[in-house]
């Protein structure tokens, strides 16, 4: 049984965490306190700011505890080193202690007045709300192209519903924060551990609008490992996909096979194809080395998990 004083209900409990990562976003800080903080106030609700600073390097870490020493409100957890930004949200998450949390950008791309409408479904009963982009301003063709790509491939990859257009801008009701948190996978991807939940699940549409200061800290890089991450932490395809093409293959040589066999028998058979053979070696060498490749990434993962390293290190906060 829980003890006594957890059955109590927490008389300071806040309503509302906001959950905001940090990383090198000394230029947003003071813009994102001046925005956030009318919106929450306007909702007459209790609510702290848990704000994670995902190892800066910039003035990021001083700006926060300046905040945090200022207005009780605000809560700084500093990593000991870069983490990511999932790990950042989780560690959030894990700190947050309100009714409901909400996952917020810092550079105010999720656009800060969402919030009524993300509390307006929460009140409804819903237990996560999501918001789902229309449009996304500022942000180059490539990006744009290859998140539209992303998400309908993987919606297509997994047998979970995952919505389409959808980052970590959402309000999560307290009982699905304990059931995430109680998760201990370490690559995290966590608009997908969202989606996997189930619960009462709702949309609410925005705009996103261009970064306020600064610079993206998603480069192709990183977007490719966020990427493979939602694939392989939630979907077996590329493994199927090792099945089906070898499959293919060897249905393919035993045609081959077949014509070579006639052609030999009715005479038309020629010796040639140095060409031929070497472009079918190399396809073969590129066909093994991917599905080998793919069952390395599940391995890799696994691997990751069975060390059972903590997800961050927080090194000092601030306000907690
Ligand atoms: N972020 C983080 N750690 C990282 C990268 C990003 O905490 O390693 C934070 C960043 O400060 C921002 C959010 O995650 O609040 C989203 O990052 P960004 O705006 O650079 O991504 P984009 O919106 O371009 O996808
Ligand atoms: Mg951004």
């Amino acid at each position: 049984m829980a003890p006594a004083q957890t059955l109590m209900a927490d008389p300071v409990q806040p309503v509302i965490s906001l959950v905001v990562p940090f990383y090198n976003e000394e230029l947003v800080i003071d813009e994102f306190r001046s925005c956030i903080v009318p919106v929450l106030e306007a909702t007459n609700e209790l609510f702290e700011v848990i704000c994670v600073n995902d190892g800066s390097h910039d003035r990021t870490a001083e700006m926060l505890d300046a905040i945090c020493a200022e207005d009780p409100r605000f809560k700084a957890a500093h990593f000991s080193r870069n983490f990511g930004h999932q790990a950042a949200v989780t560690a959030g998450l894990h700190i947050a202690r309100g009714r409901c949390a909400i996952v917020l950008d810092a550079d105010l791309q999720d656009p800060p007045e969402l919030i009524r409408s993300l509390l307006a479904k929460w009140r409804e009963g819903f237990d996560i709300v999501y918001a789902q982009r229309r449009a996304r301003a500022g942000e180059g063709r490539m990006k744009r192209g290859t998140a539209f790509l992303f998400y309908r491939t993987l919606a297509k990859l997994t047998e979970i519903e995952i919505p389409v257009d959808t980052g970590d801008f959402c309000l999560i009701d307290r009982r699905v924060i304990d059931i995430l948190n109680a998760m201990p996978e370490h690559n995290r991807y966590i608009r997908g551990l969202r989606a996997w939940v189930g619960f009462r699940q709702a949309a609410v549409e925005f705009d996103r609008r261009e970064r306020y200061a600064g610079e993206s800290k998603y480069p192709l890089r990183r977007m490719v490992r966020l990427a493979l991450d939602g694939v392989f932490s939630l979907s077996w395809a590329p493994l199927r996909m090792a099945i089906w093409l070898g499959l293919l293959l060897a249905a393919t040589s035993l045609i081959v096979a077949i014509v070579l066999l006639v052609r030999k028998m009715t005479g038309t058979y020629e010796t040639a194809g140095w060409a031929s053979m070497i472009a079918i070696v190399l396809f073969l060498g590129g066909v093994q080395l991917v599905c080998i490749g793919a069952v390395g990434e599940y391995i890799g993962r696994i691997y990751d998990e069975v060390k059972q390293r903590p997800l961050y290190i927080i090194a000092r906060t601030s306000g907690l």
